[in-house]
Parts: structure tokens; sequence; C-alpha cells
């Protein structure tokens, strides 16, 4: 690229920038692991919704110190509702490590940086450009699609080559005085201006030095090979409570949702009728257990599967539950027996929240 045309982008983006950047809480900070916590919590999350999440949650762990020494279930609890679950759980042990390896400092170089769980080649880069200033390119969608729109990149962003080319061009643009802005400012660009669907190329600042719409061609880059369709995984959720208690499982320790809490839940690949579920659950949960009314039907879609869940009560028909409570870890239906009033402490996958308030005193 001429210098010439690396000045031109650079000052017109760094212009644009400070006169259009919305005010975000994490825009007032230079503080590294405010930096990483927000990089976190936007990854596949609008910042309308991390807003919110972003505060409450630096509120209770202001420091790296305060969130190293949290308990994970009261992480979680703090990420309730934000989805993807495995970023908190992440984020929460590379803060540890940071503490234990790096004296509670977050590591100024790339190569240290992506040894810490939880960041990859984007939130390092965003951490060393805005919180140290570091002439380190940080690309996210938006970055990726500005860029192969104004360079005009022809070729699928899924693939490591493109993505390795935008990175060049990013890092041949970054201007050592102010990396910070110009990489925010690219992301700006992206999430204001530069939008999939309706790019703004009459408001856009690089628009005399863009390709794509110089042939009138930026709705077609950049260039997303389709993904595969993600499967439909059948779910069948139990209510089975009384008025003090309610029946939960909880998560497996790793994988999706990991830890969380949950309704006694059964899951299949094909949708089955109220008597396949009934058939099912005696198998699985035990011949007490009967199918009652149905409550409702929820939907949620992870990036790899959706899940369609059933939701029913149940009754129990020869043991009730304060008896299951006096057994405690001994009963047969790996249930945990919750009191109503504790509910507000246990971490639920955003999909069973509606639900589990109902049963909150
Ligand atoms: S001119 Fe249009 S396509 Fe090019 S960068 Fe600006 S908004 Fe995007």
């Amino acid at each position: 690229m001429a210098t010439k045309g690396i000045n031109n982008i650079q000052q017109a983006l760094l212009h644009w920038f400070y006169a259009n950047k919305r005010e975000l809480p994490w825009r007032e900070t230079k503080d590294p692991y405010l930096i990483w916590v927000s990089e976190i919590m936007l990854q596949q999350t609008k910042v309308d919704t991390v807003i919110p999440y972003y505060k409450a949650f630096i509120k209770e762990f202001p420091t790296i110190n305060h969130l190293a020494e949290a308990k994970e279930e009261r992480v979680l609890k703090r990420w309730e509702g934000l989805g993807y679950y495995s970023r908190a759980k992440n984020l929460h042990r590379g803060v540890k490590e940071v503490k234990e390896s790096y004296m509670g400092e977050v590591p100024k170089d790339k190569e240290t940086l992506l040894k810490i769980p939880g960041i990859g080649d984007y939130t390092a880069g965003a951490i060393l450009s805005i919180a140290y200033q570091k002439e380190e390119p940080a690309i996210d969608g938006n970055v990726l699609r500005v860029i192969t729109r104004i360079f005009r990149i022809f070729e699928d962003i899924n693939k490591v080559s493109t993505k390795r080319e935008v990175e060049g061009l990013v890092k041949e643009l970054i201007p050592a005085e102010d990396p910070s802005a110009f990489n925010q400012g690219l992301m700006e660009l992206g999430a204001l201006i530069c939008t999939p669907k309706s790019p703004k190329c009459g408001e856009c600042p690089v628009q005399p030095f863009c390709e794509s719409e110089k042939y009138n061609e930026q709705l077609f880059l950049p260039i997303k090979k389709k993904k595969k369709k993600i499967p439909n995984v059948y779910r069948i959720s139990l209510i089975i409570a009384d008025d003090k208690h309610i029946l939960l499982t909880q998560r497996p320790k790793e994988g999706l949702l990991a830890d969380l809490w949950e309704l006694p839940s059964i899951e299949q690949e094909q949708p089955l009728s109220e008597e396949e579920w009934q058939l099912l659950i005696h198998q699985q949960f035990g011949e007490e257990i009967e199918l009652g009314e149905k409550w409702g039907s929820l939907k949620h879609i992870f990036s790899h599967k959706k899940w369609l869940i059933e939701v029913y009560r149940a009754n129990f028909s020869k043991m009730d539950i304060s008896m299951m409570e006096k057994e405690k870890n001994k009963n047969k239906h790996q249930f945990n027996v919750i009191k109503r009033e504790n509910l507000k402490e246990l971490p639920f996958p955003r999909v069973y929240q509606e639900i589990i308030k109902e049963f909150r005193i």
C-alpha cells in the first residue's frame, strides 16, 4: 500500500471515530482487566445487552484480585442470561492465572497473553492496542467486513489465509501514535456505518478509498461460505415441585453450559409423542414419575444445535419430595432437592430462567 493511501485512511478513520464514537462504559478506562472483561462479554453478544452485565460484573469484581478470589458459582451467577458460559469460566481461570503467575498484572506481549485461558488472537489484540497502545490488530467480524470491502477481497473470510491477509493489511494501516482509536474506529465503522446489509457509504469516512464501493460490489462482501444447517435436539424438561421445594439437576463439569442448573431433562434426536416421553421418563428417572399438564414450549439456539424444549409439570405417585429431601443424596433419581428460597443463589441457562422465576419466593 502506498504511504499516501495509508495516511489518508488513517486520518479519515481517526477523525471520524473521535467525532462519532459511542459513549460506552468500557471506553472510560484503560485498565487492561476491564478491557478484557468487556471484550469477552462482547463476543457474540450485542453492545446494548452487554452494558448492564458489564456494569454489574465490574461492580462486584472491580479488580483482578476480586475476580480471582470469587467462587465460580458466583461468577456464573453474574453471567446468568448472557449465554456462552464457557466465556465466564475461562475468564475466571485466566484471571486466576494472571494473579498467580504474573503478579496480578495483565501481560503486555501477545505471546504470553495467548497462553492465558480464553484469550485468542482478537482479545489479545484488543487488550494490547486499547489498554497498552501497542500496534496490534484486533480482527473481529466488523473489521473483516470493513477491510474486505475497502480492499475488495473476494476470498472466504472463514479461511485462515484470508484472515492473515486482512491482518497484514491492518498491520500496515495501524498508526503508531494511536492504535487504540484506530482499532476501535474500524470496529465502530463496521457497527455503525459499514453494516452487513445496508452500508451507509454516503456517510462513510473512508468512502473515497473504498474499492468495492467504486465497483458497487460492497453488498457481495465479505464472502462467507454457508455453514451446515444446525440440528434440532428435542428435549423434555420436568417441573417437579411442591410448595417448598423443586427438583433440579446440575449439568456436568465440562461441555455445554457446564455446571449450570436446570430442570430434570431428557434429550432425543427425534420428536416424540407424550406416551413415548413417558416411557423414557420411567426408564431414566423411575416408575414413580408421571407426566402432568404441559407448562409450555421453549427454544434455545446454540451455535451448533437447537434445543426444542417441551416443559411439563410432573407428579410423584409414590414418594413425596420431602421424603426425598430427608434421603438427601441417597435418592435414586439423580435429583437435587432445592428449597425455593435458595433458587436465587443458583445459576441457570437463560432458557430456564423464566420458569425458575415462577418458583422463587
Ligand atoms: S464506503 Fe461503504 S462499503 Fe466502503 S467501507 Fe465505507 S460503508 Fe463500507
